[in-house]
């Protein structure tokens, strides 16, 4: 058990005590200075501060050990990983134990993670806002004609002529209060804002067929509904066909914990046709009197806070989102940070097309004014402070980029082999091939392949195609993804680079062996290929004296890149080839400008940058 100490921390200080630089320790002839009393008594902080993303390297320092230790202590841990690889908790926590520091999860200060930080209301300011709904169930059970019908039915009733727009969300008036319904319907869009940290839905409507009953999708909708705490109500659809049958429907949800409110249970159950438009007034009311049992509050009074239910980029108007105000009262005219881009709302309009000038909790508006394309799911919020929304902008594009950097990635075969430091390594493969026979053979040859300090794994084998879920393991045990003769669908391929999986194909065994073998001894030579990332166009050109010309650039496609290299063209011819000299946003040296965002450019050694020439930035990539 380690004893702790409560001691501030202090890493900087400690940091400008040591020689600084990773290996000066390694250098031949350097000789280990006896420690000095005091310094032994050096207080250190024995604490880890974890979070996503944090790296090898930077673990090693908070530990304050050279990376190249904390590696060699991985790998005795089997885990065989980078100084810019990322680590998970439970590898941060072996590690923590190992040098007897205690690990605690980082705290938020960061204005740029704003969207986790609470304010509170004063409960005074607090009034009634409206329920959101989504409605869910399996497909083919009736959600689409239930959300046209509610809609329909309000819009013959209301005075604005009838133009609706699908914005993403929309608010029907019932006894003089409204309720939004999100106009997505399934599941998929409500997952992938929860996988995004938001949520946005109080009350859940799951539509059942009355003649089909509980399928595969109503029960992933329930247990999606449940895990997001909504409410749940059950419209009970199709009541006009011949084969509906009601109590099955009843019976089968009973079974899976939810229980009909007329067999004595808690869960609300309406009997409808939403081709027809029966019973949908009553779904309305019980959804109104579900609303009101959860007593759902918001503070008008206060800045915006919202969610962005989707966005786009208009040919006319630009980057547009549907922001769905969770508390507050949207304006015009308000500055707003909104996932990694920031705006000030030029104009709103709600479903029915028209503009408006505030939105209040509850409301779903198209809002224009936006510097960029945020995704469904981002939080948005109002600041007082125009420049302060700047910065929290570009802190979060750089924040992004980093991590972005600094993803997982599993090992790939030419890493595996590089570092040659004495110790037994384990090299994990997951052999994929069209015939058992194949892979037998593989089997036959590898055990004949004799790499000193090296362990071959095979970890599994199969006959077929490569899927998802062999990228899975791969991932989960720094396997190498090895195919004989057999398809890696495209999508299996994007899951595996992303997740920085490395699959290799072969034709024949002993292409794989040489590899194999060629690897081992460090002659598998990666290939680069120049790949563009962006284009940036020049609006404007400032000569400064003794320093060069900047290009006052927009970047219209990809993003451009502080490393990248440029091609500047005129008329579509190459004027002129180099690297970046730098790339600034407003005054800060900045590592990438993205899509939609004005940047200063210059050019190495080149300043005869004209306005309407283009930028075209590209990076080396490896290519398999
Ligand atoms: P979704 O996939 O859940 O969005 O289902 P849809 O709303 O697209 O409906 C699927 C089919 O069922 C369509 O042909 C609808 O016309 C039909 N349908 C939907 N609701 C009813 C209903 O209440 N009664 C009848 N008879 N058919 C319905």
């Amino acid at each position: 058990m380690v004893t702790k100490k409560p001691i501030p921390r202090k890493k900087q200080n400690f940091k400008s005590n040591k020689p600084s630089g990773n290996n000066s320790q390694n250098r031949p002839g350097y000789k280990k200075p006896t420690p000095r009393v005091e310094k032994q008594a050096e207080v250190i902080d024995k604490t880890i501060y974890y979070r996503n993303s944090l790296t090898v390297g930077e673990l090693a320092e908070q530990l304050h050990r050279s990376a190249s230790e904390v590696i060699k202590k991985l790998m005795f841990m089997r885990i065989m990983a980078s100084q810019t690889q990322a680590v998970d908790r439970e590898t941060a926590e072996l590690l923590a134990m190992e040098y007897g520091f205690e690990i605690k999860d980082e705290v938020i200060t960061d204005m740029t993670k704003y969207d986790e930080l609470q304010i509170e209301d004063d409960p005074k300011d607090l009034v009634e806002r409206p329920p959101i709904v989504t409605i869910m169930g399996h497909v083919d059970h009736g959600k689409t004609t239930l959300l046209d019908t509610i809609r329909h039915s309000r819009v013959v009733q209301s005075e604005a002529g009838g133009i609706t727009q699908h914005i993403g969300a929309y608010q029907v008036i019932r006894n003089n209060k409204a309720i939004t319904f999100i106009d997505t319907p399934g599941h998929a869009a409500f997952t992938e804002m929860r996988a995004r940290g938001a949520k946005v839905t109080d009350i859940v409507v799951l539509v059942v067929a009355a003649d089909d009953g509980v399928m595969p999708q109503t029960r992933e909708a329930i247990d999606h509904a449940k895990a997001s705490k909504c409410s749940i109500i059950v419209a009970v659809n199709k009541m006009d066909k011949v084969g509906a049958n009601p109590e099955r429907v009843k019976q089968e949800l009973a079974d899976l914990e939810l229980l009909p409110d007329d067999w004595g249970g808690e869960t609300p159950f309406c009997y409808i046709s939403a081709l027809k438009n029966t019973g949908v007034d009553e779904l309305l009311d019980t959804i109104q009197l579900v609303s009101e049992m959860l007593e759902l509050k918001a503070n008008p009074k206060r800045n915006a806070l919202g969610t962005v239910i989707e966005a786009k980029l208009d040919k006319g108007k630009g980057p547009v989102a549907t922001i769905l105000v969770n508390n507050g009262t949207l304006k015009i005219g308000d500055t707003f940070v909104v996932g990694n881009t920031f705006g000030k709302i030029r104009a709103m309009n709600d479903d029915l097309g028209r503009t408006i000038q505030k939105a209040k909790p509850g409301a779903a508006v198209e809002i224009n004014g936006l510097n960029d394309v945020p995704q469904a799911g981002d939080p948005l919020m109002v600041f007082d402070d125009e420049k302060l929304t700047r910065d929290i902008a570009q802190k979060r594009q750089d924040r992004q980029f980093k991590e972005d950097h600094s993803a997982r990635k599993t090992v790939t075969l030419e890493e595996f082999f590089q570092k040659a430091d004495g110790n037994i390594k384990e090299l994990r493969l997951i052999i994929k091939a069209d015939t058992q026979g194949s892979i037998e053979a593989f089997k036959g040859s590898i055990e004949k392949l004799n790499i000193e300090g090296t362990v071959i794994n095979i970890i599994r084998t199969g006959v077929g195609a490569i899927t998802d879920t062999d990228v899975s393991l791969a991932e989960a045990s720094n396997a190498i993804i090895i195919g004989f003769d057999v398809q890696a669908p495209a999508n299996v391929r994007d899951t595996a680079s992303q997740k920085g999986v490395e699959i290799r194909d072969y034709r024949v065994i002993y292409e794989a062996m040489n590899d194999i073998e060629a690897a081992a001894k460090g002659l598998l030579e990666p290939v680069f290929e120049k790949q563009v990332i962006g284009e940036a166009q020049v609006r404007d050109v400032f000569p400064i004296s003794k320093i060069g010309t900047v290009a006052g650039c927009m970047v219209i496609s990809g993003s451009i890149k502080r490393d990248a290299s440029v091609k500047l063209m005129r008329n579509g011819k190459v004027i002129y080839e180099g690297k970046i000299a730098s790339l600034k946003r407003f005054k800060d040296d900045v590592k990438e400008v993205k899509q939609g965002y004005d940047c200063g450019i210059m050019i190495e050694n080149y300043n005869d940058v004209k306005i309407d020439d283009v930028i075209e930035a590209s990076v080396l990539k490896e290519v398999e």
